[in-house]
């Protein structure tokens, strides 16, 4: 009788493995409010919820590790709001994280200009401050003050000790522009680590569609209209690729009729004014995210020069009178809406 109760259960069991090796992958997803000011999600396609919980808990868990390192909010020792509290007073050990991402930009930030300027939340601080009060504008004196205090070679990385010491006592940092983009290519990793293969990870607008699932060529992916309508801008097909967005639409306030947004550009020290949205696709989302700023902020024929020369990139631009603009290899990857 217990003989053949064990072989019953292992008839089942090897069912049940057969079932679940034959089965085509569900779609299962998860969401966080907490993480980057934003809104969160994971779409995985697995076999099975226990697998998709596993790969989600190895995901979130990365993700609160790069909220925690570059939070500019909530001090916790290294983080990024703790080095802006202290590191002009002597070098202070920075999270492994945060070190890691300002050695990144340190090396990619020169490329064009200094455009996307970590060192510039002095700045942004003061107009963060006006976005919160609901205006007005922070006035122009104080702008260009603050301004004298963001020179990025001020930042004083020490790779031997970890250490971030600011050379300038004003400065402060701002990782805005590519924490997300950052973190998202870690995040990206621990699910490739962890076994996931058809997924998508969207950090607030910052989306990096995977392999698709079975059966189907690519993703698609909705680019929001800046004008605040249901319709997309734009659908494109994607998979292995970020897409990332800067926009006017977010994180504003208006004041006498004008509308001021969250992108400064670091000459004028005030909101660029030249796009109502940027969209870059790249394979990197720290590239995307840091290139969707850039772009956001320079001219368009500058943009699209410095899109075109790099490999893999492609980008649309929303100009404040609705036209559209896009790479070749963008518009290829477009669908009629
Ligand atoms: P994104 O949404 O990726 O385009 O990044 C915009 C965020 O980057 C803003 O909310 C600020 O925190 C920060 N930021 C704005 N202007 C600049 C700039 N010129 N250089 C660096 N960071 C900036
Ligand atoms: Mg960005």
């Amino acid at each position: 009788m217990r003989r053949s109760l064990a072989l019953i259960a292992m008839a089942l069991a090897l069912c049940a493995l057969l079932c679940a090796c034959g089965r085509e992958p569900q779609k299962f997803e998860r969401a966080r409010y907490d993480l980057f000011d934003t809104v969160t999600s994971l779409t995985v396609y697995a076999k099975s919820e226990a697998e998709f919980n596993g790969i989600a808990d190895v995901a979130f868990a990365e993700l609160e590790a790069w909220h925690r390192a570059l939070d500019g909010f909530n001090s916790l020792e290294g983080n990024l709001r703790y080095i802006n509290e202290f590191a002009a007073r002597a070098p202070v050990r920075a999270d492994e994280k945060l070190f890691e991402a300002l050695s990144w930009l340190k090396d990619n930030e020169r490329a064009a200009g200094g455009l996307v300027n970590a060192a510039l939340g002095a700045v942004t601080r003061l107009w963060r401050d006006a976005r919160e009060a609901g205006g007005p504008p922070p006035d122009a004196s104080s702008l260009s003050e603050a301004a004298k205090h963001a020179n990025f070679d001020d930042v004083i990385l020490d790779a031997q000790n970890n250490t971030v010491f600011f050379a300038d006592p004003r400065l402060q940092l701002d990782l805005g522009a590519i924490g997300k983009g950052y973190a998202a290519k870690a995040v990206i990793d621990a699910l490739n680590n962890a076994g996931a293969r058809s997924y998508i990870l969207n950090i607030g607008g910052n989306v990096y569609c995977a392999q698709p699932p079975p059966g189907r060529e690519s993703f698609r992916v909705a680019v929001e209209s800046p004008g605040g309508s249901d319709e997309a801008a734009a659908i494109i097909r994607v998979s292995d690729m970020s897409a990332v967005t800067s926009g006017d639409y977010q994180r504003y306030f208006e004041y006498e009729g004008a509308r001021y947004h969250h992108i400064i550009d670091p000459y004028t020290l005030y909101p660029a004014r030249n796009f109502s949205s940027v969209t870059i696709l790249h394979k990197d989302p720290a590239l995307a995210d840091l290139y969707s700023t850039r772009a956001f902020i320079m001219p368009y024929a500058e943009g699209a020069a410095l899109v075109n020369g790099i490999e893999g990139m492609e980008a649309m631009w929303i100009l404040p009178n609705g036209e559209i603009r896009a790479t070749e290899g963008f518009l290829s990857r477009m669908e009629p809406i």
